[in-house]
C-alpha cells in the first residue's frame, strides 16, 4: 500500500496551491479529485481582486482586461450607481488554465495529483476511495469543497449558512464592451445577494447567487430569467456552459485542525462573508495551512496546530458578518431599491467603494504567520 505524508483532497485552487507548498517542504504529496479533468466542473466565474493579484504569482496571459467600473443596480435595472476606481480593481481568469497552471506547479514541486478518484473515507491514517487503492496517510487535508466530507470524517466544524450560486458562460465577439461589473440587487432573482454580469473581454459570465431557501422556483430558473436581459450583456457568440455550487457565507470555521488533518478554501468556510469571494481566501489560508501542517508533521507537537486557528481569522470578520445579515434581510424589491438609493448619497458610496475596492475582504494571516514553532520555507 502507497504511503504519503500529506492526502490532499480535492485540486480546487486551495487543495492545489496547499499541496505545492508542502512539497516544496520535502513533504511527499498526494492530491486527489473526482472530477477527470479540471477544465470541467468548474464552480467559480473567476474574479480575481486586486490583493490577490498583487501577493500571488497568477500568469497574466490567464487574466483579462483589469475592470475599474462598478455599476450597482435596482430591481427596476434603471440609473444604476456607477462606481469607479483609479485602478485596476478585478480581472477575471480562464479558470481552467488557472487550475492547469496550479496543478502543473504543484506537481513541479513533487506533489502527486490524480484525477478521476473520489475519496469515500478516512480513519486511522487509512484513507478509502472509490476508483483507486487505499492509501496511509499520516495527515489529510480536506480541501473538498463547501461540502466537505473529510470535515465530518475528521470531526471539525462544518459549514451551515450557505448561498448557492449559477452562471452561465459564453464566447462574445470581441470588442463589444467595455470593462465593468454590473451588479444586480433584486431579491426575486438572487435573495440575499447578487445578480452579477462581467467578461474578461473573450467571454461573459451571467450569474446570480442567493439563499436557496429564497429561490422557489430553483437557482437555474432565476438564472435563465436573469440573463434573458440582464444589463451589459453581450450577446453569446458561441456554446454556453453553465457553472454553479454552494457558497459558505457563515465566516471562516472555528474548528479546522485536528492531529489527523486539517481544512483550507471552502471547507473551511474561507470565503468573504460579504463579497462572497473566496479565491484570494483559499490562496491566503493555505500559506498558513502549509505552515501548520508542515511544523506539526515535522515535530509531532500538536500545539502548533493551534496555531491554524479559524476562531482568530472569525474575529476579525464581525464587521462583515454583521454587513451579510443586513443583505440577507433586504426581501423585498422595494427594500432593494431604497438600498441603491442610499448607495447614491457620498457615505453610501464612501461605503460601497471600501466594501468592493478596499483590501479588507479577507485577513491577513500574516500575524498568525508570525511564530517560530511553524514551517517556514
Ligand atoms: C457560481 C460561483 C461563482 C463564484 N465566483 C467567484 C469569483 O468570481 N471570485 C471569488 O473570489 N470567488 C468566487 N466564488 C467562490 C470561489 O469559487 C470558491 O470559494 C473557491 O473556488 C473555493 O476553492 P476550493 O479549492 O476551496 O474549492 P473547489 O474549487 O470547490 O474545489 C473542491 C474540489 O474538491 C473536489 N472534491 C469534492 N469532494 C470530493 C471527494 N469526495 N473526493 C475527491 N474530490 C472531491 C471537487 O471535485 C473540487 O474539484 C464563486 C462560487 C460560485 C459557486
Amino acid at each position: 500500500m502507497q504511503t504519503v505524508d500529506v492526502l490532499v483532497v480535492g485540486a480546487g485552487l486551495a487543495g492545489l496551491h496547499t499541496a505545492r507548498l508542502l512539497a516544496r517542504r520535502d513533504l511527499s504529496v498526494m492530491v486527489v479529485d473526482s472530477r477527470r479533468s479540471l477544465s470541467s466542473g468548474i464552480r467559480t466565474t473567476g474574479i480575481f481582486v486586486r490583493r490577490t493579484l498583487d501577493d500571488f504569482d497568477l500568469p497574466d496571459h490567464l487574466l483579462g482586461p483589469g475592470v475599474r467600473d462598478v455599476l450597482l443596480y435596482p430591481p427596476s435595472r434603471r440609473a444604476p450607481v456607477r462606481l469607479t476606481s483609479d485602478r485596476d480593481e478585478y480581472r477575471v481568469a480562464d479558470m481552467a488554465g488557472v487550475y492547469g497552471h496550479a496543478r502543473r506547479a504543484a506537481e513541479e514541486a513533487g506533489a502527486r495529483v490524480v484525477l478521476g478518484v473520489r475519496y469515500i473515507g478516512a480513519s486511522t491514517g487509512l484513507v478509502r476511495f472509490a476508483g483507486a487503492e487505499p492509501v496511509t496517510a499520516r495527515f489529510v487535508v480536506g480541501a473538498d469543497g463547501a461540502r466537505s466530507r473529510v470535515a465530518r470524517d475528521l470531526g471539525l466544524d462544518v459549514n451551515r449558512r450557505m448561498l448557492v450560486g449559477a452562471e452561465i458562460v459564453h464566447p462574445i465577439a470581441s470588442g463589444t464592451t467595455d470593462p465593468a461589473f454590473h451588479c444586480v440587487l433584486d431579491p426575486r432573482v438572487a435573495p440575499g445577494y447578487l445578480g452579477w454580469v462581467i467578461d474578461d473581454g473573450r467571454h461573459a459570465h451571467v450569474g446570480v447567487a442567493g439563499y436557496p431557501g429564497g429561490m422557489r422556483t430553483g437557482v437555474r430558473h432565476l438564472l435563465d430569467e436573469f440573463a434573458a436581459d440582464a444589463p451589459g450583456r453581450a450577446a453569446p457568440a458561441g456554446p454556453i456552459e453553465r457553472r454553479g455550487g454552494p457558497i459558505p457565507v457563515g465566516g471562516v470555521l472555528r474548528r479546522l485542525a485536528c492531529p489527523a488533518g486539517l481544512l483550507v478554501g471552502d471547507a473551511a468556510g474561507a470565503v468573504s462573508p460579504l463579497t462572497a469571494g473566496g479565491l484570494d481566501p483559499c490562496l491566503r489560508m493555505s500559506e498558513l495551512a502549509a505552515a501548520v501542517t508542515a511544523g506539526y508533521l515535522r515535530t509531532g507537537d500538536q500545539r502548533i496546530l493551534s496555531r491554524y486557528d479559524g476562531g482568530a481569522l472569525r474575529a476579525r470578520f464581525r464587521g462583515r458578518l454583521l454587513l451579510r445579515r443586513v443583505f440577507a434581510g433586504i426581501r423585498s424589491p422595494a427594500a432593494a431599491e431604497a438600498a441603491v438609493a442610499l448607495l447614491r448619497g457620498r457615505a453610501g458610496r464612501r461605503v460601497a467603494a471600501r466594501v468592493l475596492f478596499g483590501d479588507g475582504s479577507f485577513p491577513d494571516v500574516g500575524p498568525l504567520l508570525a511564530s517560530p514553532a511553524i514551517d517556514h520555507p
